[in-house]
């Protein structure tokens, strides 16, 4: 087998640089929250491969449920002929999606089809063009996910043009100086000046931002929101792809504002790492789109369903909800030192459960992103057998993202292994 630098030097010239590297260590194999790269070197995951492995990697529980379906049937078509699992995971979704109204579900692969599916299914209800999102959001790489995105670099240069009838508004992040009161001006401004509100399909948001650096929609913003597009007839679409499945605390991030979407966007945690993602909402506007319009090939193939079902089993027998708790305490405390240590470096710690961000300034002024520093750390970190991800608009924001499973033992090393990097950097 190659070792490490020979891998890399193969995927320079096999794989397009657009699907660039984080880190040159390549995974042989993997178990709860641990990784070993074909060179033998071990780490602690504190990414869980960009917040997919909730319940860690290699679950015997999902090892059995997917071998298990692969040596029955592999894929038919939910759309051609189903099965039961697919059946059983749509009932599941529905009971578990915040709020009463009766819910109905559609499957495809992976998020950015279903921000995509989210917006065809709100356009196809409303009979609206236009769709509101958040500056710093985070939506997916395909075109309507990009025009969505509310940030440039990486995600939208070079591949414009983007969509129509998207329009953003600035996402309340008080420590930058904007306000919920700003960004619900920006939106009653867009309706006065660039489209009005009986022409807007529907506003996306993430309940925390993921990519754009883990800052928090309060509860007071969320049912601020959930009014306004209840007093126009606007749907609103909670982006939980990053969020859910226990990552903040609860099984979806948007029940610390007691709101009720009308459509929820699930990925990544939902399956583990077996491509699957999802559409939950309203039945009455689920069943708004033209009967083959909606789905695909792969959206919910029997060996992501099975894979998801084993995944809510263990989230329930395994407590992750509240075991996302008590990690967040974990690093509360951990980084919370630091940050006493450390003022001038530390302008931010946020989070809801095992999503928890520490943003990185530049003497202790909130407007000055220490890129440099976050780098040097996250590179040191990587060589050192851990693994951390940064985010945020500057890149200037570590964002931890430990599997849920993570014991006590394997959370202690990682988060000491961190704080004796700080310092050393
Ligand atoms: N929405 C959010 C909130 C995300 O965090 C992501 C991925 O990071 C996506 C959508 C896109 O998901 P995917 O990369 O599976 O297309």
């Amino acid at each position: 087998m190659s070792n490490n630098e020979q891998l890399q030097a193969r995927k320079n010239a096999a794989i397009a640089s657009g699907q660039g590297t984080l880190y040159p260590a390549y995974i042989e194999h993997a178990k709860n929250s641990e990784l070993w790269d074909v060179d033998g070197n071990r780490y602690i995951d504190f990414g869980a491969g960009i917040a997919v492995c909730n319940t860690g990697h290699a679950h015997p529980k999902l090892v059995k449920a997917v071998s298990e379906q692969m040596a029955k049937f592999s894929h038919t078509c939910v759309m051609v002929n189903p099965y039961e699992s697919a059946v059983v995971l749509a009932e599941k979704l529905n009971a578990i999606a915040p709020g009463d109204t009766p819910k109905k579900t559609v499957f495809i692969s992976t998020g950015a089809e279903a921000v995509e599916n989210a917006v065809k299914i709100a356009r196809a209800y409303t009979g609206r063009r236009g769709v509101i999102a958040f500056n710093g959001g985070f939506h997916g790489r395909t075109n309507l996910t990009m025009g969505l995105t509310g940030k440039i670099t990486p995600y939208k240069d070079k591949f414009g043009p983007f969509p129509g009838e998207i329009f953003h508004v600035p996402f309340p992040i008080p420590m930058h100086g904007v306000t919920e009161k700003d960004s619900l001006k920006a939106i009653k401004n867009l309706f006065k000046v660039d489209i009005a509100p009986a022409d807007v399909a529907a506003l996306i948001i993430e309940p925390i931002q993921g990519e754009g650096g883990f800052y928090e929609a309060s509860p007071a913003f969320l049912q601020a929101l959930r009014e306004l597009c209840d007093e126009h007839g606007i749907v609103l679409i909670c982006d939980e792809i990053q969020s859910g499945f226990a990552r903040t605390g609860k099984m979806f991030c948007t029940e610390y504002a007691g709101i009720e979407p009308d459509l929820m966007t699930m990925a990544k945690g939902i399956a583990g790492g077996v491509p699957l993602s999802a559409v939950v909402g309203k039945q009455h506007i689920m069943d708004a789109s033209p009967v083959g319009g909606l789905g695909g090939t792969y959206g919910g193939s029997p060996l992501a369903t099975a894979a998801a079902l084993a995944v809510l089993d263990v989230i329930e027998e395994e407590k992750l909800i509240s075991r996302a708790q008590f990690i967040e305490s974990q690093f509360r405390e951990t980084l919370g030192q630091l940050e006493a240590e450390f003022p001038q470096l530390i302008g931010d710690i946020r989070g809801k459960g095992a999503m928890m961000a520490l943003e990185l300034v530049v003497d202790g002024d909130a407007d000055q992103p220490n890129v440099d520093l976050t780098k040097a750390i996250i590179g040191e970190a990587m060589s050192h057998g851990l693994v951390l991800l940064a985010c945020g608009f500057y890149g200037n924001v570590i964002r931890f993202l430990p599997p849920l499973t993570i014991d006590d033992a394997t959370l202690a090393e990682g988060l000491n292994t961190f704080v004796a990097l700080f310092k050393k950097v």
